[in-house]
């Protein structure tokens, strides 16, 4: 490994003379070892894009630091230790869902020793309403027959449905799932011929899974490209993938014990130095400046914008990170007074937002997690709903109970057993709105030193844990290209 420089190493930025905190240095003169000049690279973000580059990066002996504003590893898939309900087992910031196209995720867990097939529930991709007017189940056949015999048995489709449904999804695989890059998913099935009714049970559900963006608004391209990669590969692809433990312990828990961290510490800018790049951190004991051989920043886009708004000449960039927009998701974690568990471990539900009924899928935490069954626990999810801005804790949380309790005595004789405790996380900017036409920057920056990682980058995938996980390993790929 060389130690050339940046693309403009003399920029080191003019510290005023009143300012008491150190100037930005070049790189510390690194150990030798046998006449190798250990490399150093620091990796701003611990979400699973910047512990997936930091993870391939210690496989190829670089020393890898990373900066994490907060205490967790995850980023926005973390386990939360300190929530506020004492009643409540400690959990997740949120309920996620895996598929099992996410080779990546799945590959990078395998080289850390972390077994997916003990820690993730594998489902056969089954989408089953819990008040029974849906259902579809794809049976253990070779792809795409899985998919067409899913969508020939599905309940709750009428006979024209369903024919048009095998009839759409075979139009776009012949067309190799290119598809108009102007079109929504709304825009894309109306061109397939699909009814109001397979949008609604089928389709605007599925879009909301995928890519938390109304079918209305959400990109055609990135809804295709998540079809293909489940239904047109290996059977297995499509399935369903649950967490059976919390999320850090999926492999950010393994992953982290193999680099320096440094949480609780803010990157507030990078500076162009010689030889690579100057971290400038801010923490309880003030700022600081450290210098890195290369950088990755998998920070999401508006922490980006803001490190690097005094860059020269990257007006573009700044303005392709402040496009993007976000879209909320709610978890609601119910736990019950006594044993209860749903039929399967994860179930659609229907929504009807003018009655504050927001929910649209609930998990059975309990069995999912293998919790003893004296009190019976539930995950409800709620994607992309601009209620969830609009109204009250209270009035979401009442929402979302009425509808559990609705939909569920539409199944069962017996209620629903008296609730103990509950608890409402809602993230405002939980992942970015997957539109039409949104202009993604790549992994390698303007920058020679300087990477992206991130669910943001160019990845071809939705705001997703497998898209943010490819970018972390692209990007490590791409630091070890440039340090060469
Ligand atoms: C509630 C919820 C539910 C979701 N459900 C699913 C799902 O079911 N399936 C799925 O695949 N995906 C889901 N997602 C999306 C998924 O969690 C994200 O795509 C993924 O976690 C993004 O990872 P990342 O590393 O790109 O970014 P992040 O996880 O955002 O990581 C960025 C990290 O950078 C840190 N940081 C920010 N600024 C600074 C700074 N200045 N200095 C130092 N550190 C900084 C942050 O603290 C954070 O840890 C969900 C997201 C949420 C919030």
């Amino acid at each position: 490994m060389s130690d050339a420089g940046a693309s403009d190493p003399n920029a080191v930025p003019a510290t005023p003379e009143s300012e008491p905190e150190p100037e930005p240095e070049a790189p510390p003169p690194a150990e030798e070892d046998n006449g190798h000049r250990a490399v150093s690279v620091g990796i701003i973000g611990a979400g699973w894009a910047g512990l997936a580059a930091a993870s391939d990066l210690c496989d190829a002996g670089i020393e890898v630091t990373v900066y994490e504003a907060s205490h967790t590893p995850g980023g926005r898939a973390r386990r939360v230790d300190n929530h506020s309900n004492a009643s409540v087992r400690p959990m997740d910031n949120g309920q996620h869902l895996m598929l099992g196209a996410y080779t990546q995720t799945l590959a990078l867990m395998r080289r850390l020793g972390q077994n997916p097939d003990k820690l993730l529930r594998r489902i056969p991709l089954t989408l089953q309403a819990l008040d029974g007017r849906f259902r579809l189940h794809a049976p253990r056949m070779n792809a795409p027959w899985h998919g067409v015999m899913a969508l020939a048995t599905a309940q709750g489709l009428g006979v024209g449905d369903r024919l048009k449904a095998i009839i759409g999804m075979a139009r776009l695989r012949q067309r190799s799932w290119a598809v108009d890059n102007t079109h929504t998913v709304a825009d894309l099935m109306r061109s397939l011929g699909q009814t109001p009714r397979s949008m609604q049970l089928l389709w605007e559900p599925l879009c909301l899974a995928a890519l938390n963006t109304p079918a209305t608004q959400a990109s055609a391209v990135i809804f295709a490209r998540v079809l293909r990669d489940s239904l047109d590969g290996a059977t297995e692809n499509s399935d369903l993938l649950i967490p059976r433990t919390d999320l850090s312990a999926l492999w950010a828990d393994a992953a982290v014990k193999r680099c320096n961290m440094r949480y609780g510490v803010k990157v507030q800018k990078l500076h162009l130095i010689e030889g690579g790049v100057a971290v400038e951190t801010v923490t309880a004991e003030g700022v600081d400046y450290v210098g890195h051989d290369a950088v990755i920043v998998a920070t999401p886009p508006s922490a980006t914008r803001r490190m690097l708004a005094d860059m020269q000449d990257v007006d573009y960039l700044l303005e392709q990170l402040n496009a993007f927009q976000y879209l909320p998701i709610a978890t609601l974690n119910v736990r019950f007074a006594s044993p209860v568990r749903l039929p399967l471990p994860m179930m659609m539900l229907h929504e009807n937002p003018a009655r504050q009924h927001l929910g649209q899928w609930v998990f059975d935490r309990g069995a999912l997690l293998g919790l003893p069954p004296v009190n019976g626990e539930f995950t409800i999810v709620v994607s992309a709903r601009e209620q969830l801005i609009s109204l009250s804790r209270e009035e979401v949380i009442n929402g979302l109970l009425a509808q559990l309790g609705e939909q569920w005595a539409a199944r069962s004789a017996k209620p629903l057993p008296a609730i103990a405790a509950y608890e409402l996380f809602v993230d405002k900017r939980a992942t970015f709105a997957a539109v039409r036409g949104l202009a993604r920057p790549g992994v390698a920056s303007p920058w020679e030193r300087i990477m992206f990682a991130g669910d943001w980058t160019d990845t071809g995938y939705p705001s997703v844990l497998e898209g943010a996980v490819r970018s972390g390993v692209k990007a490590a790929q791409k630091t070890l290209s440039r340090l060469q």
